[in-house]
């Protein structure tokens, strides 16, 4: 199913028609406007690796950084093996409008690798995290650009580059990469601030629409670490029940859904999965749960869909297997749901949170934690995580806000009040 949909869809395609549907709203002026249709730089580049084999393969990254007119670059770095240089696009552009979205003073990036990381030994991996680091260097750093996790990357490959870069640097840089692990200049809080962050905003989008957490259910895709976090969130801060999730799993090349009648246990899932987010079978069926085919997650019986997999997933043909129940479509993931199945929410009256909103608890607590690497003094996870809902309930509200006085979907608005935001600091600044 990936690469079919990865073959459909152009994410920057859909990353560009978002931005255009807000600035005509705004009326935004069309020199602004193509200014912040593309990125303002691009790096694509070979990174070789000796292999444990003592063959020498040749990776091909990139990094695109799409705008700081609110402070240094920021996005993760993925490793995939549908990379492309447009994926890589839509992605630092989204970074933008969800750094502005959160109100935090940061611009938009993104980084890729073309691999599957499942493929490599620990050492390939951390050669190939090195390698990265050798070539970007002299173009990221705390004030300029800072990576982080994302799909197919961890902590301990944010702490190999970190420590990479502060050997080429010649100082120990911590805040040159955040997401880093617990001891060696990561912040409490980050594993789960995303999956967190998540149902913060369905938490408020309820309060909306004056549902009763405890009675709702929801649906996930993927298992990685945000829906891995949401679904624990959902069930334990909201009360409610989680149906089912799904996972890539990377022996057989596909999808599965994994539900059970009684609801899913969340960690007890997380014990029988590995580090790329692929759920044990047969364990997960010893315990009672019903393994089905990777689209069964979106045909559930659940009032809130949270797609937390890959971009596109959602899409004109997906969104007629949806359940009438759906209310809320919440994007854990960076663009899961098309401009079609945009259309579907608007006919049928399903609220979405949109990506650059729902999914901003990662980057939110990562700009925590690089304020804590600047102060060289960490908070507790109370505290992080305190912080968090503070800030990602401030953005649930001002884009609720936009919403209801322009008449418009909450992914206009979201867009709306970003590009508001950013244009204001390229305005301050005397870019034009
Ligand atoms: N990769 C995450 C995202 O897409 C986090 C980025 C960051 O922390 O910089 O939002």
């Amino acid at each position: 199913m990936e690469k079919k949909v990865a073959r459909q869809i152009n994410a920057f395609d859909m990353a560009q028609e978002q931005f255009d549907s807000a600035a005509k709203l705004l009326n935004l002026d069309p020199g602004i406007a193509e200014v912040l249709r593309w990125p303002a730089q691009e790096y694509s580049f070979r990174i070789p690796v000796r292999m444990d084999d003592g063959s020498l393969r040749v990776f091909q990254g990139f990094r695109v950084q799409h705008n700081n007119a609110r402070g240094p670059n920021k996005g993760g770095i993925r490793f995939h093996p549908s990379e492309t240089m447009d994926t890589v696009r839509a992605l630092a552009t989204w970074m933008t409008w969800k750094c502005a979205v959160a109100d935090i003073p940061l611009g938009g990036s993104k980084g890729g690798i073309i691999v599957d990381p499942a493929t490599l030994s620990l050492r390939e991996k951390e050669e190939l995290c090195r390698g990265w680091v050798d070539v970007m260097w002299k173009n990221i750093g705390p004030r300029n650009d800072v990576p982080a996790p994302d799909i197919g990357t961890s902590p301990q490959m944010m702490g190999w580059m970190m420590d990479e870069y502060s050997k080429l640097a010649g100082e120990y840089t911590p805040g040159a990469f955040t997401g880093k692990p617990i001891g060696a200049g990561g912040s409490q809080g980050r594993t789960e601030a995303t999956g967190y962050g998540v149902i913060y905003t369905v938490r408020e989008a309820m309060k909306h629409l004056k549902m009763d957490p405890k009675k709702s259910v929801a649906a996930l895709e993927g298992f990685g670490k945000v829906s891995q976090h949401a679904s624990i969130g959902f069930v334990e801060l909201l009360g409610g029940k989680v149906a089912c999730i799904s996972c890539w799993d990377h022996d057989d090349k596909a999808a599965y859904t994994f539900s059970h009648k009684d609801g899913c246990d969340p960690r007890f899932l997380i014990n029988i999965t590995d580090q790329y987010g692929t759920v044990d079978k047969t364990a997960a069926e010893q315990a009672g749960y019903l393994v089905e085919d990777g689209e069964a997650w979106i045909t559930k019986e659940a009032d809130v869909l949270i797609p937390a997999a890959i971009e596109g997933h959602v899409n004109g043909d997906t969104v007629k297997l949806m359940s009438k129940r759906v209310k809320i479509m919440a994007e854990g993931a960076n663009g899961p749901c098309t401009a079609k199945a945009d259309e579907y929410f608007k006919a049928n009256g399903i609220f979405t949170i949109p990506d650059i909103l729902c999914n901003a608890g990662g980057v939110t607590t990562s700009y925590f934690e690089q304020v804590q690497n600047d102060m060289n003094f960490y908070w507790s996870k109370e505290e992080v995580l305190k912080k968090l809902d503070d800030k990602m309930t401030a953005a649930f509200q001002s884009v609720l806000a936009m919403s209801e006085k322009q008449n418009v979907n909450m992914r206009d608005a979201a867009y709306m009040v970003a590009i508001d935001r950013v244009v204001k600091a390229m305005e301050f600044r005397g870019w034009f």
